[in-house]
This record gives C-alpha cells, sequence and structure tokens, in this order.
C-alpha cells in the first residue's frame, strides 16, 4: 500500500478520528450561522410565512432525525458485531492455517515463515540456528499400541520441548515425528548445543501413559545461519530464501546422527554436503550397477570359537565403483532400499552366492542378509527358493540374517515368509540383536535357529562391564530356548577367550578373516580346518 505523507490519524482509534471530522466539518457551519445572524432570519421569515406550516415541517423533521439516528446507532452496533466475528473467525482460521491441531504447535509453513522473518531481523553479529528433531523408535509404539497412544507421546514429546527452549525459539511440529526449532543467537552463543544436548537427553525419559512405560529417543540435526556472510544487503537475504537450504542442511544431519546411532545430535558442516552429493551421485547409478553386476559378494567366516575351525561364510555387499573404488555396504545398501532396487541387489547376490557356494565343502553354509523392507515382498520366498533350486545348493546349509527391526515392524508377514523357508530346511538368525526392539515374545514367534549378538556390545566387553553381562545374559537365554549365539566382531584373542568362557558357541570378526572375495586359497583354508579333512 502507497504511504501516506502525512497521516495525522495515526495511532487513534477509529470513533474518535470520526468526531474530529464531524467537528472540523461543524464548527465552519457554526461560525457562518452565526456571522450572518442566520437562525434570526429564518424565525422572522418563518414567522411572516405562517401558511407555509414551516414550524409543523420542522418538528417532523426532528423526530425523523432522532428516529434515523436510533436506527444507525444500532446498526452501527450491530456491524460492529459482525466485524469483529469475522475478524475473530478470521484470526482463528489464520491461527489453525499456522498451527498443528494435535500438539497446537506453530506448524511448517508458520516455521519457514518465522525462520525468514529471523533472518531479516538478525543483527549483525548474530546467527540463526535451524533444528530438526525426528523421534526414534517412535514407529513401533504407533504399531504395537494404537495411534491414539502415538497422540498422546506427540503431545508429551511437543511439551517437553517447549520446556526446554522456553521463550528463547521457536518449536514447530514440521510433521509425523517430526519436530523443528528456529532461534537467533549471538555469533559465540553456545546456546544451540547446550540445547541440542538437553534434548537428547530429556526426551527419552520415561512416558507414563495408560498404566504404560514407553519410550523414545531423539535424533537432532541443527544447521547455523549467518545471515551477515551468506547473503549482504537487506535485499539479498530477502530474495535468497536461505530456508530450503537450511532445512535441508539440518535434515542432513539429523539423518547422520541417525546413522551414528540414533539419540544424538549434529550439527551440518559442508563434508556433510559433499556426501549428500555422493549419495545422490550413487542413487542415480545403483539400478545400473545391480544390472552390470558391479555389486559383488564378499565373504567373512563365521567360525567355532572352540575349535576356530570354518563353518561357513556370510556373504557381505560390495560395490565396486568404476571411480570410487570399493564402496562398504553402509554407503548403499540404505539407498537400494530406498530407491525399491534391493530386492533386484539381493537376487542378484544370492544367485552368484549360492552358484559359488556349491563349490564349497559339504560343511561349509552360507549366511545371507535380508533387508527388513524385502518382507513386504509377496514374492520373497519363490524368490530364495528359485535360486536355490537353480545352484542345486541345500536349503540346510542356507541360513538367512534379518535384523530386529524387520521382525518388530513386520512381524506377521516376516512370521509366514520365515516359517515357510524354515519348511524347506533354510536357517533364520537374528542379526544385531541388542540393537533394536525384539523381545522374548519375538523370538519365540519366529523359532530362530541363531542369535547374533551385536558387534557394538562384544568389542568393547572387556572395557566395559555392563556389555560383557549382556553378552552373558543373551548367551544364557540362547541356551535356555536353544538357540545358536553368535558373536560378531571379534578382533582380539582376549576377547574371544572371555566368549568362550561364558559359552558362546560361534562367532566372526577380524580375528580370524575379514569380508573379502572368495578366492581359491580361502577355499583350501576351509577345507583344511574341516575336522575330517
Ligand atoms: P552385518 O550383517 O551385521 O555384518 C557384519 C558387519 O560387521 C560387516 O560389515 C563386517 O565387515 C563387520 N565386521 C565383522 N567383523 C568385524 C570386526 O571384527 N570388527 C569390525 N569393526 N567390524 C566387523 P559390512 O560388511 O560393512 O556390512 C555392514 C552391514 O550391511 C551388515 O551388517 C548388513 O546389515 C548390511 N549388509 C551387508 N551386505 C548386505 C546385503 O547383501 N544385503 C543386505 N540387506 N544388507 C547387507
Ligand atoms: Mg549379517
Ligand atoms: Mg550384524
Amino acid at each position: 500500500m502507497p504511504k501516506k505523507w502525512f497521516d495525522w490519524s495515526k495511532g487513534m482509534p477509529r470513533a474518535q478520528s470520526d468526531f474530529l471530522i464531524l467537528l472540523a466539518l461543524a464548527l465552519p457551519l457554526f461560525i457562518f450561522v452565526v456571522w450572518v445572524d442566520a437562525l434570526d432570519k429564518f424565525f422572522e421569515y418563518s414567522r411572516v410565512h405562517e401558511e407555509y406550516e414551516i414550524d409543523e415541517i420542522l418538528s417532523f423533521l426532528f423526530f425523523v432525525g432522532i428516529a434515523a439516528i436510533v436506527y444507525s446507532a444500532r446498526r452501527i452496533a450491530d456491524l460492529r458485531r459482525e466485524i469483529d466475528q469475522r475478524r475473530a473467525v478470521e484470526a482463528e482460521a489464520q491461527r489453525l492455517a499456522r498451527h498443528d491441531i494435535l500438539t497446537g504447535l506453530p506448524n511448517r509453513r508458520r516455521f519457514l515463515e518465522e525462520f525468514n522473518s529471523q533472518v531479516l531481523k538478525a543483527g549483525k553479529d548474530q546467527r540463526c540456528a535451524l533444528f530438526v528433531i525426528d523421534l526414534d523408535y517412535f514407529k513401533p509404539i504407533n504399531d504395537l499400541y494404537g495411534h491414539r497412544l502415538g497422540d498422546e507421546v506427540l503431545r508429551v514429546v511437543a511439551q517437553r520441548l517447549t520446556d526446554i527452549v522456553e521463550d528463547r525459539g521457536t518449536v514447530t511440529r514440521l510433521g509425523g515425528d517430526e519436530f523443528g526449532i528456529v532461534m537467533t543467537v549471538g555469533q559465540d552463543d553456545e546456546l544451540p548445543l547446550s540445547l541440542a544436548r538437553r534434548i537428547v537427553h530429556d526426551i527419552p525419559r520415561p512416558i507414563n501413559l495408560a498404566a504404560l512405560s514407553l519410550e523414545v529417543a531423539a535424533s537432532v540435526g541443527v544447521s547455523m545461519f549467518d545471515p551477515k556472510h551468506e547473503g549482504g544487503g537487506e535485499v539479498d537475504r530477502r530474495e535468497r530464501n536461505p530456508v530450503e537450504t537450511v532445512l535441508r542442511q539440518a535434515d542432513m544431519a539429523m539423518y547422520r546422527a541417525k546413522m551414528a546411532g540414533r539419540a544424538r545430535y549434529r550439527f551440518f558442516d559442508n563434508d556433510m554436503d559433499q556426501r549428500l552429493q555422493q549419495r545422490v551421485q550413487l542413487e542415480r547409478e545403483i539400478r545400473g550397477a545391480v544390472e552390470r553386476g558391479e555389486i559383488v559378494p564378499y565373504y567373512q567366516p563365521l567360525v567355532n570359537l572352540q575349535t576356530e575351525e570354518t563353518i561357513g561364510y556370510e556373504l557381505l555387499a560390495r560395490w565396486r565403483h568404476p571411480t570410487m573404488g570399493v564402496l562398504p555396504p553402509s554407503l548403499f545398501i540404505p539407498i537400494a532400499e530406498d530407491t525399491g532396487v534391493i530386492g533386484a541387489l539381493t537376487d542378484s547376490l544370492l544367485a552368484r552366492g549360492l552358484k559359488e557356494a556349491k563349490a564349497w565343502p559339504e560343511h561349509i553354509c552360507l549366511a545371507v542378509n535380508l533387508s527388513p523392507r524385502q518382507f513386504a515382498d509377496p514374492m520373497l520366498v519363490q524368490k530364495i527358493l528359485d535360486p536355490l533350486a537353480a545352484s542345486g545348493f541345500s536349503p540346510e546349509r542356507l541360513e538367512i540374517e534379518i535384523t530386529e527391526t524387520a521382525v518388530v515392524q513386520r512381524l506377521e508377514e516376516a512370521k509366514t515368509t520365515l516359517e515357510a523357508l524354515r519348511k524347506l530346511g533354510v536357517r533364520i538368525a537374528l542379526d544385531d540383536f541388542g540393537t533394536g526392539y525384539s523381545g522374548l515374545h519375538h523370538l519365540r514367534e519366529l523359532q530362530l535357529d541363531t542369535i547374533k549378538i551385536d558387534r557394538s556390545f562384544v568389542s568393547e566387553m572387556l572395557k566395559h562391564a555392563d556389555d560383557e553381562k549382556l553378552v552373558e545374559a543373551i548367551v544364557s537365554m540362547g541356551r535356555v530356548l536353544g538357540l545358536r549365539t553368535m558373536a560378531e566382531g571379534i578382533e582380539t584373542k582376549e576377547v574371544l577367550e572371555k566368549l568362550v568362557a561364558l559359552g558362546c558357541e560361534t562367532g566372526q570378526g577380524f580375528l580370524f578373516g575379514r569380508p573379502e572375495p572368495m578366492t581359491a586359497r580361502a577355499l583350501k583354508k576351509a577345507h583344511a580346518t574341516h575336522p575330517s579333512a
């Protein structure tokens, strides 16, 4: 709207300014009437012309005038009420458009507006911090206890975040189980760091609802934006709209926190940006790589810990990338899952693995990893059986490794698939045990053969008494349930001895061999370690 050059009624209530206008009009009229002696002349005229009935007409007009004033006053009051109501409805609509109904927090739209406004307002020595907070372990709560309880958990988390941030920033719900915070801080202010720490620490406190004690955790990504460095002038700042970039960076940092094991925080750095570029490139290339056979099987020996004989090999995928070298699965399995290539990738690896394993000694088995996503595939069983039949490899020598995530998220599908496989003699192992959310209930439901104790407990068990106790507990639980236990990540003789003392039967780790392509030498060694050789 164009700016008025002189705004005399600035800040004045409407009624007051209207009154002043009336007064300004009435005053000159009054002066004019007095000056020309108008009233005297008018009465004189009406007395002379009695026959015109001017006084009656005037009386009539007087009452009409009063009636008109009363009517106008009522009409104005009505209009005022209507306007007030309309304004209230508009304000409510605005509030709803910018707030999340479930938690009452501002929503994503408001979040973006708030960030832009803080960037514009930020002083020379200030920076804006943008947090993205994603809950860990929320999905199982929703799946197991229903959406109503899930909603309650979200409300509690929203309240906790609001309590932590107080009035130092704006907390918002970005959607689903994702929250955000924006704030402006001084250049060297450590507030974002201390808040990130508190969030990671406070969110996992137990939530007591409906006689249940529930726990979620939070992975936090933070991106710091320095308006002074990034843009320059005011106009520049407005036009560049940095929010998309900063949000993407905070997202990336949050994703890193999740990758590092959840319930952590990460601040964005430029290194992450490079990794994102790499991810985009790999996303583009992965389908072609599977078709061209660039993703190949490596094998790591699985050993009997008592005798140190090789009893099998775990197939671990590697991508022989034409320019980036040999890539580990942590770089491309998540991409294969996200892009829907995981099925084709497993099919190709399984076919190659079974073909190679056919040449191994009879006592050596093959373990293959399945991704949780694959349990959604109704053809999964067929996709394992077909290459088995084609290779002539005995099903009893094949072990399928599944993760706890698959078990918890897709229990019914996993149960049906695994039952069908077990009927054919295929063995089932629960991988990375101890890192997820499966319980005794799952172990019993799924009729497993092996539990693999996660590397994180095994490798640190001599340094941390808690880890050792956990390993011991898992081994005894395996014994009670009649399951074979396998320890991952055995790197030293000391750890091996400890595991043997605890009664763990099998294991794998760099102490026995790293994942490698199957060479003739490795094969010979496997032949040689067999007692009957
Ligand atoms: P995993 O199935 O738990 O495999 C064991 C991982 O631990 C392997 O990592 C192996 O190299 C590593 N490892 C074994 N012993 C030691 C040790 O002594 N010290 C240390 N530091 N590490 C050890 P890798 O090959 O990088 O695989 C990582 C994960 O990627 C695997 O964990 C598995 O979950 C997934 N993965 C690998 N190949 C496939 C595949 O073909 N399909 C699917 N769906 N997932 C796969
Ligand atoms: Mg595995
Ligand atoms: Mg594992």
